[in-house]
């Protein structure tokens, strides 16, 4: 997904304010030096969250993934997942956010750069805005094209972080996708295997069970556990294995699991085409509905927004 899908305006001239290492700064005011670690070597890491009804969806989960990510690029965020929370719930309330994104980023700062940075000073900001149509690939889904990048191996990337490191690579599969006319890019893994979309994970309906790649070349989405979940309640096996690129003509639908997708039908993969079938349905479904009952269902403001 380009920024272009996700701006109204430029993103550093808006009104509003940005937590910055614990300080509410005003928005147009929250700037880093060009000397930046982070800005270099790509270890930042980042999340991306999605507030329903003035509440973020899984907040606590990916406060905590958002700290393995910077543990999985060798440092530690001077914040525990609790004080994340609870500035991510600060920042969405000044916002006055209905439905709304959520950027949190952590990197480390200009006090060196040294490319092992041990000692590098740490920062973190959360900043949120109004985004009602996160993401629409239209009432028939997305298009989407196999890339000629691929996910890199785990001993060759830190693969289960979510590093801006990574998302060079989709950034690019990304970008040729749309300049082909298709909506996003299909990764394959570095063995050849179906992996993930740039920011999306993939399941295929096949003979009425789910199958999904396991997250050892993907990331391991925090939709597609929460997926994962409603299609065992709707009484679906759900069976996380290595797919080849073969198992897609075996595939009755395909759809695609993220924070900002929600579940989204996959209208196409090349030129391969799936209609929008009875369990896609179901799950899109299930999962607008699960997204907006937490809002009804957790009404203490210390709780879990995870629903
Ligand atoms: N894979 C990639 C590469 C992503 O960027 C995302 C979005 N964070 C996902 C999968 C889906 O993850 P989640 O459900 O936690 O948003």
């Amino acid at each position: 997904m380009t920024e272009a899908h996700m701006s109204f305006a430029p993103l550093d001239d808006r009104d509003g304010v940005i937590w910055l290492d614990g300080k509410l700064v005003p928005w147009r005011e929250a700037r880093l030096h060009v000397l930046s670690h982070g800005l270099h070597y790509g270890g930042s890491v980042f999340e991306g969250e999605r507030a329903y009804g003035g509440r973020v969806f899984k907040l606590h989960e990916h406060s905590t993934r958002l700290m393995a990510s910077a543990r999985e690029m060798g440092y530690e965020l001077p914040w525990t997942a609790d004080e994340l929370d609870a500035a991510t719930r600060e920042v969405v309330a000044l916002a006055g956010l209905d439905e709304g994104y959520v950027r949190p980023v952590a990197w480390r700062g200009s006090d060196s750069l040294r490319l092992v940075a041990q000692d590098t000073s740490v920062h973190v900001a959360i900043a949120a805005w109004p985004w009602p149509r996160v993401f629409d690939g239209g009432a028939r889904g997305i298009r989407l094209r196999t890339s000629r990048w691929r996910r890199p191996a785990p001993d060759t990337a830190p693969i289960r972080a979510k590093a801006a490191a990574l998302y060079a690579i989709g950034s690019l599969a990304g970008q040729e996708a749309e300049q082909a006319g298709y909506g996003d890019a299909l990764l394959l893994d570095h063995r050849g295997r179906l992996a993930e979309a740039t920011g999306a994970n993939l399941f295929l309906v096949i003979g009425g069970e789910l199958h999904t790649p396991p997250p050892e070349c993907v990331l391991d989405g925090i939709t597609r556990r929460t997926v994962i979940e409603l299609a065992h309640g709707l009484g679906l096996a759900v069976v996380e294995r290595h797919l080849a690129p073969d198992q897609l003509a075996c595939a009755d639908e395909v759809f695609l699991t993220g924070t900002a997708y929600e579940v989204q039908p996959v209208a196409a993969v090349d030129d391969r085409e799936y209609a929008v079938g009875d369990i896609t349905a179901a799950l899109v479904k299930a999962y607008a509905g699960l997204v907006r009952s937490a809002l009804v269902v957790d009404t203490s403001a210390g709780q879990s927004e995870s629903g």
